[in-house]
Parts: structure tokens; sequence; C-alpha cells
């Protein structure tokens, strides 16, 4: 165990059902250090993007009980008092989320895609929201774009934007689903370098992807999921070599 101060996701047997039967996540137990970067794996349908979702309460759970960064979230039922909506609010306000899809809004600019957070969930005032969200496209290296409008813009850029997004309510923690499973191949170095870039600066970060060499260089820690189960984790080099479970070694044999 970790002592309370390192640890700023804690699953402490989390099980999850879709619906009566299906049982998507199964004893789920993971514990994640501040500024951790943990990549998560496993065949498709393996419970990978659930798993993520219940870190910033998109999806509830009906056993056990998650923390993220000191807030308790229960499981369902006592999610729908006072105490569980707060705890809600106040994970989705520690917790950033990069999307496949980026769910960029079509109609707004990049700057007002940025800023809407903060002015209408934060309560930041204009000048201040929009200062902020162009140093967040600094950051991504595209604050050239800020008064386009996503279509504009190519797949990776759109990535980015949706990144910087993200960054903008100052997250304790950046999630990342897949987020370059949806480019043209020649735009996903573009975003997996500003991920590296992101994962050099201290944020904690637990990111879905297939990009193997990305994980390799980047993550302090592999998880690997099978059929609801976290069924195996280690440092990259170690899982790489020489994966521990039949499971694992079908899975990376099956990526070459
Ligand atoms: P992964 O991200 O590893 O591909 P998911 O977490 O998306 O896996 O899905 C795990 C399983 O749960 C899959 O079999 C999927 O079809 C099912 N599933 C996902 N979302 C729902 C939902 N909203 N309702 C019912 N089943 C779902
Ligand atoms: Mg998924």
């Amino acid at each position: 165990m970790l002592n309370n101060d390192d640890s700023i996701i804690r699953f402490e047997r989390v099980n999850k059902w879709y619906g009566r039967d299906f049982h998507v996540l199964r004893d789920i137990e993971l514990e994640i250090r501040r500024g951790e970067r943990v990549v998560v794996c496993g065949p498709s349908g393996s419970g990978k993007s659930t798993l993520i979702r219940c870190i910033n309460a998109l999806e509830p759970f009906q056993e056990g009980r998650l923390l993220v960064d000191g807030v308790a979230l229960g499981a369902e039922g006592s999610a729908q008092d006072k105490a569980g909506e707060r705890a809600v609010q106040q994970v989705r306000r520690r917790v950033g989320m990069v999307f496949q899809q980026f769910n960029l809004f079509p109609h707004l600019s990049v700057l007002d895609n940025l800023t809407l957070g903060p002015r209408h969930v934060a309560g930041l005032p204009r000048p201040e929201a929009e200062a902020q969200a162009l140093a967040q496209l600094e950051r991504v290296h595209i604050a050239e774009q800020a008064h386009k409008f996503p279509l504009q813009l190519s797949g990776g850029q759109q990535q980015r934007v949706a990144i910087a997004r993200a960054l903008c309510l100052a997250p304790q923690i950046l999630l990342f689903d897949e987020p370059t499973s949806a480019l043209d191949p020649e735009m996903v170095q573009e975003v997996l370098d500003v991920m590296t870039e992101l994962a050099g600066q201290g944020i904690t970060m637990v990111c879905v992807t297939h990009e193997m060499d990305f994980a390799r260089s980047v993550a302090d820690r592999i998880v690997f999921m099978d059929q609801g189960q976290l069924v195996e984790e280690a440092a990259p080099a170690a899982f790489f070599s020489r994966p521990e479970s039949a499971r694992a070694q079908q899975f990376l044999a099956k990526l070459h």
C-alpha cells in the first residue's frame, strides 16, 4: 500500500454492471500515484473505456469505492444524495478528459470551445478565460488557430485543441481514451508528441492507447485488462519483454 499522500486514484474492489447481467468491471483494485503515467491496454471490449470513465464520474458503478484526489466516489445509490452529487462535481473539476472523437463543439471557435468550461463552470470572466485558453493553446503549439472553427483544422490539430481544452480547468489528472485512434496515420505523432511533453510536466496521466512505442517510452506502468478484469500490471520493460499472463502474451503477439 502506498501512503495516502502519494495516492491520487484508488479503486477499491470496484464492480460495475451494464444492465443486470453484463458484469463489465470485476473487482478492480488499482492505485495510481500522484504524477504517475499509466497506460491501460487490452483487447477491444475488455472494459478500458468504462474503467477510465469511472475516474471522472462519467460512469456510475454498483460496488466498491473510488478515491480521486481525496474525493470519494461511492457505489450507485450513495451518489444520488447531496454529498454524492457534490463529490461528482469536485471530481470533474480535478479531472480532464480527452476522447477519441475530440468532442469539440463545431459551431464554436477554438477559443470559445476552450473558454466555455472556465466561464460557465468556474465562473471566470471572459478576458481571463481567454488569456488562460491562449496559454493552453500555446502549450499544445496551436495558438495561431484560436479563431478558427474545429472543422477548419486537421484531425491532429483538433485533438490538440481538445487536449488544451482539458487543460483549461487546471486538472490534477488527465484521462485519454484512445486519443489517436481516429486520426489519419500522419497525424498520430503530433498528438503523441504533445502528450509526451505533458507527461514530462508532472500531471497524472491515465491513457488508454494501442500506441505501444508511446507506452514503452512514456508510461511508468502498464495496466492490462481483459474481460473486465485487471489481469496484469507492470513496468513497461517487464510487461513488453516478459508478460506474465497468457492473455497478455496473446494480446502482445497480435500487435506485432
Ligand atoms: P473497451 O474500451 O476496452 O473497448 P468498453 O469499456 O468500451 O471496452 O466496453 C466494455 C464492454 O461493455 C463491451 O462489451 C461493450 O460492448 C460494453 N458496453 C460499453 N458501454 C456500454 C453501455 N453503455 N451499455 C451496455 N454495454 C456497454
Ligand atoms: Mg474503449
